[in-house]
């Protein structure tokens, strides 16, 4: 197996109070790994760490062996870790078609001459993330009048396009209805193994659909870590977490 995303002994400290408290864990490549917690536990600031939006005070992040500990956020994106937030980063004024193509170029104000000289690699990239996230219907229509749902398979879209290594999500599921959220889990799915992926999500449902290795945190550590069903089982993240 090929480590694709090495966190250790990662830490932050706010002035005291350490949000990510010594926290190690390694995804390896075509993994879907979701991440569980409480409120408070540090999943957030653990995916701005790795992004690198908030610097570490200790330890290291490596993308497949090469460190990216606390390297300003742009250099961490190009070196392959796309982040997508719950806000999403679309053109808005750009249609989905030309988001995607953006996504290829990395470059916005080079898109349309990129377009007409794309490379078949990439062209096919897109055609394959145009079937992926069902967005064919609406390729003409600009990025802002998209649904709530299309707006967050566009954006996932774009990071596949970039070939982003590892691909952070940060509830990818908040504010869709049940049909989104399903179509969301069928999308995620079909990237386990071909893409890695770092999955924080409340919607246990959700998750359950999802997840095969679970990561739990509660105060800044890693409280347990295993099949969903076996931690699902896990006396410590039922008192911790689950609630039952
Ligand atoms: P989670 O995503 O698991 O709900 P967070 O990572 O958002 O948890 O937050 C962990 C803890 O760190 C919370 O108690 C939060 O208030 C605190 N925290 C997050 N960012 C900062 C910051 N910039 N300064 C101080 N405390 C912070």
């Amino acid at each position: 197996m090929v480590a694709a995303l090495t966190i250790d002994g990662l830490e932050v400290d706010f002035g005291g109070f350490k949000a990510v408290n010594g926290m190690s864990t390694v995804i390896n490549r075509g993994e879907l790994r979701v991440v569980l917690g409480p409120n408070g536990a540090g999943k957030t600031t653990l995916m701005d760490l790795i992004s690198g939006k908030t610097a570490s005070t200790a330890g290291e992040v490596r993308l497949f062996g090469r460190e990216i500990t606390n390297r300003p956020e742009h250099q961490i994106a190009r070196a392959g870790v796309g982040r997508k937030f719950q806000i999403p980063s679309v053109f808005r004024d750009l249609t989905v078609r030309d988001n995607l193509s953006v996504a290829v170029s990395h470059e916005p104000r080079v898109f349309r001459n990129l377009r007409l000289g794309m490379a078949a690699a990439d062209r096919a990239r897109i055609e394959e993330v145009i079937e992926l996230t069902g967005l064919e219907p609406v390729l003409d229509v600009v990025a802002g009048d998209l649904s709530h749902g299309q707006m967050q398979w566009l954006e996932l879209g774009m990071l596949i396009t970039q070939q982003a290594k590892v691909i952070l999500l940060d509830e990818p599921t908040a504010g869709m209805t049940q049909a989104e959220t399903s179509k969301t889990a069928d999308i995620i799915l079909r990237l386990k193994g071909s893409h890695t992926l770092l999955v924080v999500e409340h919607d246990m449902a959700f998750v359950r659909k999802i997840a095969e290795r679970v990561t739990v945190m509660h105060m800044g550590k890693l409280l347990a870590e295993g099949p969903m069903a076996k931690i699902e089982q896990d006396p410590a993240v039922r008192d911790a977490y689950l609630g039952s």
